[in-house]
């Protein structure tokens, strides 16, 4: 099963647990994973042109009522926060939408394929704080004059801040100004699998020659060594020719040399001979330059709406670079999807730092007022004893969703509404439960509601 397939399968089954069969029946059975992009962290959904329906009221409903509910199921299960988006699949089929190819691109670009640098990733984007201004000045002296300066280098720090670019940006440097030199950039993954592949087709001999024949040497995730014996092995021979002939060499990694698991001694012994350079997560102020870069890249004018987004989202993204560009992104992106402002409250809505505070203001006062505003009567009127029509559909409403919002007890609700009993409630509860099967209209008033009340 491909990826997209099987997260349909966990997603639809999600879906079937948590709603009841003819909702399900009706709006999610149908639904594609049309394609998940892991880097922006979005889903795109399709739906097929259904027989018969009415499609766009069906694109409609999914869109604005199912999509939240599709979102928090779909970020359960990647286990962290996605987005979707809902389209007909035949819209998929002829896009020739740049948007979605742009999505596309910048999704597809992030990995690397070895000994291709990536032009983004340059000295000139990097933005330099106190938590990388060593690693920083060591990669571009080393850049400015190979095996002269620190030989080898090696930096590390957590995933997301900067270790890949940097190396890059090595790669770009001498690619530019010493184009007669050999550079190469590796895992350490690829490393190995290449080496495995070499001994499976006797080939080792290509493999040796291509090693250790370059004059830079950029090597990206040591710490996956720690893996496996022969690739160590092999590396270490590689480490030792290339040093002897004077090449240089560039080591990246997530921890110091002497906290690899599994790590030969004389490798890490190695790896200590020259500098070691720590990256560390970027400071405020250096957040707030990183985004102000990016925004520029992206073309976006930085104004004070601009400006109250990013300081936004260097308050909430502080762990890694990653995380803050990528809720910059996400932002962005979304903004173009969803044709709306860059503005702080659409920040906050698609990084969905107030869903939780949104949640909890759940109360039976609170879904007494949304329901009485919702069918233009008064929230006194719910309390009474009226029996017109609208009002005492409002009131059953209102009952049916304090019981499945907010932790009332049955006899409890009845006294919001003016002391009935509570067989009245238990009777208004069972006869929405029934209509929400029955009755589309029912059914989509009470999604509606429940999106105004922020769940
Ligand atoms: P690592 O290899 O340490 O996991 P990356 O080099 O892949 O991290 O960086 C993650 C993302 O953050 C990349 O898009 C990179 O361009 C960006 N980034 C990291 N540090 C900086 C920085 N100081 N200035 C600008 N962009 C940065
Ligand atoms: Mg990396």
């Amino acid at each position: 099963m491909g990826r997209s397939e099987e997260i349909r399968a966990q997603l639809l089954e999600k879906l079937r647990e948590e709603t009841i069969e003819t909702i399900y029946n009706a709006w999610f059975a149908e639904l594609r994973v049309f394609s998940i992009d892991e880097v922006l962290d979005i889903a795109y959904l399709g739906v097929p042109d259904l027989p018969g329906k009415d499609m766009n009221f069906i694109m409609s409903i999914l869109r604005n009522r199912y999509s939240h509910k599709i979102e928090n199921v779909l970020t359960n299960i990647m286990g962290r926060r996605f987005r979707v988006v809902i389209k007909r699949v035949e819209e998929y089929e002829d896009e020739t939408d740049s948007l979605k190819h742009q999505i596309k691109e910048s999704a597809a670009s992030k990995h690397f394929y070895d000994n291709s640098f990536d032009p983004r990733y340059s000295f000139d984007n990097f933005v330099v704080g106190d938590g990388n201004k060593l690693a920083h000045a060591a990669a571009f002296a080393v850049a400015e004059s190979p095996a002269q300066s620190y030989n080898p280098l090696y930096i590390y720090g957590n995933s997301g801040l900067g270790k890949t670019h940097l190396l890059h940006a090595i790669g770009l440097h001498l690619e530019k100004t010493k184009p007669e030199m050999s550079v190469l950039y590796v895992s350490a993954e690829n490393f190995t699998n290449e080496l495995v592949d070499a001994i499976r087709k006797n080939r080792t001999y290509d493999f040796k020659e291509k090693y250790r024949n370059v004059d830079v040497l950029l090597i990206d995730d040591i710490q996956f060594f720690g893996r496996t014996k022969e690739s160590q092995e092999e590396f270490f021979h590689t480490f030792n020719d290339l040093y002897h002939n004077g090449s240089q060499i560039v080591i990246s990694s997530d921890c110091e040399p002497d906290k690899i698991d599994n790590l030969q001694d004389r490798l890490k012994t190695r790896f200590q001979w020259n500098l070691i350079a720590d990256i560390v997560p970027p400071d405020y102020e250096t957040r707030i330059a990183i985004l102000l870069k990016l925004s520029e890249a992206n073309g976006l004018t930085v104004d004070e709406e601009l400006m109250k987004v990013i300081q936004f989202i260097s308050e909430i993204a502080k762990a890694n670079v990653r995380e803050l560009e990528g809720s910059l992104n996400r932002v962005v992106t979304f903004a173009r999807l969803f044709n709306e402002k860059i503005t702080l409250a659409f920040a906050q809505k698609t990084l969905g730092s107030s869903n939780v505070e949104r949640r909890a203001g759940v109360t039976p006062e609170r879904v007494k007022s949304v329901v009485s505003d919702f069918y233009h009567i008064e929230a006194s009127d719910l309390e009474s004893a009226k029996r017109q029509s609208n009002v005492a559909h409002a009131r059953m409403i209102a009952m049916y969703l304090i019981r499945e919002m907010t932790d009332s007890s049955l006899p409890k609700i009845g006294e919001y509404f003016g002391g009935k009993h509570h067989t009245t409630v238990l009777h208004a509860c069972k006869k929405v439960e029934n209509l929400t099967e029955s009755s589309l209209e029912v059914e989509c008033e009470i999604e509606e509601i429940k999106g105004l009340l922020g769940r």
